[in-house]
Formats: structure tokens, C-alpha cells, sequence
């Protein structure tokens, strides 16, 4: 692994396949560089060259061929000069270019509402809009369409597309299940590129809401992610490695059962996690029973932390974010689940206990995480990266140095 020891710097940019087993190209070297610096820069930008060399450890020459690179690319832009600590030459200061590029980002994770935005590659909001409905199943995959099609207008010099769906998503961009709408297999990202000529990913949208909270939050190189919405979903993330799984599925623990004698679940056990915790299901709760309020919830974040206690201890894990409604997902919540960890998983060999806490970034995390997960797939653009685009689609080296002139 390339970067910093430094946990909190952004320094290898979430890169899933790096591994240290196989043997590196030249070209692997150079994307893993560009997207070392770029987060590098992100975490803590405007830097000079000589900053982001230290930081990353790249040599002074291999920093500077790589920055121009990323100026010519318009993924960075010049930003003033650093302030001179002794007589000399002032450094020219760069920071992640958020005039240029735009990325056009869905986010699939609220019941009946489709939200979609124009972002930046800061992963801040320019534009957006949102689409209400009355029913679920009315969400199709040409509502989504229709709705970034809207947004159009609004943008420009589009990088790419960015949907993140609430279910398992393939690497193709296959949107292989998602309960809440009744799609299977849909070649969402296909339909994507085909309809707007365009590069898109599309991602599962507890993972977008984790890339979130890592660059634009609280969250370190490694931790675990808690969605709860409609269902219940998590994601991993391993010194800066998201964890997809061999099946795509990695996080998908709304359905292991907590109580197999508990009520029954949409997928045909009983007492699924997602029967106990789901936002509607403690609503539901709540409003038959307010005065119930806090057994119910303490109740939930116990079960939540019984769920979570094998995986954090298996790993090590010390960072736990969960991301939810606050009435639900609030400090009795979040107290009891981090109770529950500490009882189950922390060992007494140990002297730091486990933390969980609400995720810093608001509700717009998915549609930040998702953008940001756009710019890492442009910038990868390799036959490392995992989610490569239809055959005739993925954006070539060639693509990618024209990206600049196409727009
Ligand atoms: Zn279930």
C-alpha cells in the first residue's frame, strides 16, 4: 500500500484492488499516484508541490509530473502561493479543481423520493432536484433517467453519472436485487452510458454514504458504516479498501436473525435484524407505544450491537458511523449499540474501547459520496478497477487525456 502512515490522510483514495501480492505496472504506479495525491489533496488541500510530496511520499520529480498531469486534466487547479517560512521562491499552492468538471449524482436510498444533483469534485452541491411518489414500484430505472436528464441544463463539462441504489449491485453495474423497487438485474449503468454517452457508476448506497463520510466526514481509513433506512445496510472499509464482497453483498446484514422466533421478514425468515431496526418498523413501534420510546430503541441498538460485535472483533475494528433519521437513530440509539459492542466484543486485554457514533455529514451523504466515487472510477480508469464499464464504454487512457477537449 502506497501512502501515508497517517490515518486520517486521504492517502490512497479508496483504492479496492490494490493488492501487495501482485506485481505492479508502470501504468498501475502512475493511476495509483494520481489517486494518492488527489486525496491527498482533498483532505487537506491547498498544498504546494514540496507539501504533497512529503505527504505522500512521492520523490519531488514523480509529485510534480504527476500534479501537472491532473492541471492539464483540470482534477486540480492552481491556488495561490504558500506563505514563505524562510527567504526564497514562494510555492504555488494547488486544491481539488471545483470550477471545471461536474459529475451528475442519483441518490435511490429515501423511500418515494428520487433525489439527484450537479456536484462538483469536491463533492459539493451546485444544483439539484427531487421527485416524490406515491407509490415505490412507480421508481423505474426511466424515472432516474428522466430525472438526471432534468439536470442537464444545469451542468457542465459532465465527468460522468453517478447512481447509488439502495441493494446489490454487480460489477457491471448490474443492479442485481433491490427489494423496495422490485428491480433484478437491471443493467443500470449500460442504460446509463448508452442513453448519455457517458461514463457512470453505480454503486450500492451504503458504500456511496461510507466514501461520504470518509472524505467530506469523520470517518478513518478503516471502520464500518451502518445505514438504516428503509432496510438496514452496512459497509466495510479496510485501510482505505472498500470490501465488496465476493457475491457483491458484503454489508448486507438486515437479514441475519437476531431472534429466530422474532416477527416475520420480507425475505421468508423470522426475526431478520431488519424486523427490529428498520426505520419503519421503530416507527411503527414507537407510535403504537410512545411511552415505550426508549426500551424500543435501547432494544434496537442492542440488537444492532450484537450483529455488529463478531465482525469488530474479527477485524479489529474501533470506528463504527451509523447514518439514519435522528428520531430514531439518536444518542439512546447510538448508546446502547456502542453498550452492546463494548460487552460482547471489547476484550479486557485490551485498554480502548469501541465507538459509535452518528455519521458527520448530513443528508446529503450519499449524493457526496457518490460524486466522489465518480471522480475515483475516472481517475482509476485501469484494468485494475473492478467496476469496469461494458466492453466499448470504459473510459480508455485515450479517453481520459481527451476528456479535457470533448466537453
Ligand atoms: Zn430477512
Amino acid at each position: 500500500m502506497f501512502g501515508t502512515t497517517d490515518d486520517n490522510a486521504l492517502s490512497c483514495f479508496l483504492s479496492p484492488s490494490m493488492t501487495v501480492t501482485k506485481k505492479h505496472e508502470p501504468a498501475d504506479v502512475r493511476i495509483n499516484n494520481r489517486m494518492m495525491v488527489f486525496g491527498q489533496i482533498f483532505s487537506s488541500c491547498p498544498m504546494s508541490r514540496a507539501q504533497i510530496g512529503r505527504k505522500t511520499g512521492l520523490s519531488r520529480v514523480a509529485a510534480c509530473e504527476v500534479v501537472s498531469d491532473m492541471l492539464d486534466k483540470h482534477f486540480l487547479m492552481e491556488n495561490g502561493y504558500e506563505q514563505p517560512t524562510r527567504p526564497g521562491k514562494k510555492g504555488t499552492l494547488v486544491s481539488v479543481d471545483d470550477q471545471y468538471w461536474n459529475v451528475i449524482v442519483l441518490d435511490l436510498s429515501m423511500p418515494f423520493l428520487l433525489q439527484a444533483a450537479v456536484m462538483n469534485l469536491r463533492g459539493e452541491i451546485v444544483t439539484r432536484v427531487e421527485k416524490s411518489f406515491d407509490k415505490i414500484t412507480a421508481i423505474t430505472p426511466e424515472t432516474v433517467i428522466a430525472l438526471a436528464e432534468s439536470l442537464l441544463d444545469g451542468a457542465s463539462h459532465i465527468l460522468g453519472f453517478g447512481v447509488a441504489v439502495p441493494g446489490i449491485v454487480d460489477e457491471d453495474g448490474v443492479v442485481v436485487e433491490t427489494a423496495n423497487f422490485g428491480w433484478k438485474n437491471v443493467p443500470l449503468r449500460k442504460m446509463f452510458q448508452q442513453h448519455f454517452g457517458k461514463f457512470c457508476t453505480v454503486d450500492n448506497d451504503a458504500n456511496s454514504a461510507l466514501i461520504g463520510e470518509r472524505f467530506c466526514g469523520a470517518g478513518r481509513a478503516t471502520g464500518i458504516f451502518v445505514q438504516i433506512a428503509v432496510g438496514v445496510g452496512a459497509a466495510l472499509l479496510i485501510d482505505d479498501s472498500l470490501v465488496l464482497g465476493i457475491h457483491h453483498a458484503a454489508g448486507e446484514i438486515g437479514h441475519v436473525v437476531v431472534d429466530p422466533d422474532g416477527p416475520q421478514c420480507t425475505c421468508g425468515k423470522r426475526g431478520c435484524l431488519e424486523t427490529f431496526i428498520s426505520a419503519a418498523n421503530l416507527r411503527r413501534r414507537i407510535n403504537e407505544n410512545p411511552l415505550d420510546r426508549t426500551t424500543i430503541l435501547q432494544e434496537a441498538g442492542r440488537s444492532l450491537g450484537h450483529v455488529l460485535a463478531p465482525s469488530v472483533s474479527l477485524l479489529d475494528l474501533d470506528d463504527i458511523f451509523v447514518y439514519g433519521s435522528k428520531d430514531i437513530v439518536d444518542d439512546i440509539f447510538l448508546g446502547a449499540t456502542e453498550y452492546a459492542i463494548n460487552a460482547e466484543a471489547a476484550s479486557t486485554l485490551q485498554n480502548h474501547s469501541i465507538r459509535v457514533q452518528q455519521c458527520s455529514c448530513g443528508n446529503d451523504i450519499v449524493l457526496r459520496g457518490e460524486s466522489i466515487a465518480v471522480v475515483q472510477a475516472v481517475l482509476r480508469n485501469a484494468n485494475e478497477y473492478k467496476r469496469v464499464p461494458p466492453v466499448g464504454l470504459e473510459p480508455t487512457t485515450q479517453d481520459l487525456k481527451g476528456l479535457c477537449s470533448a466537453n
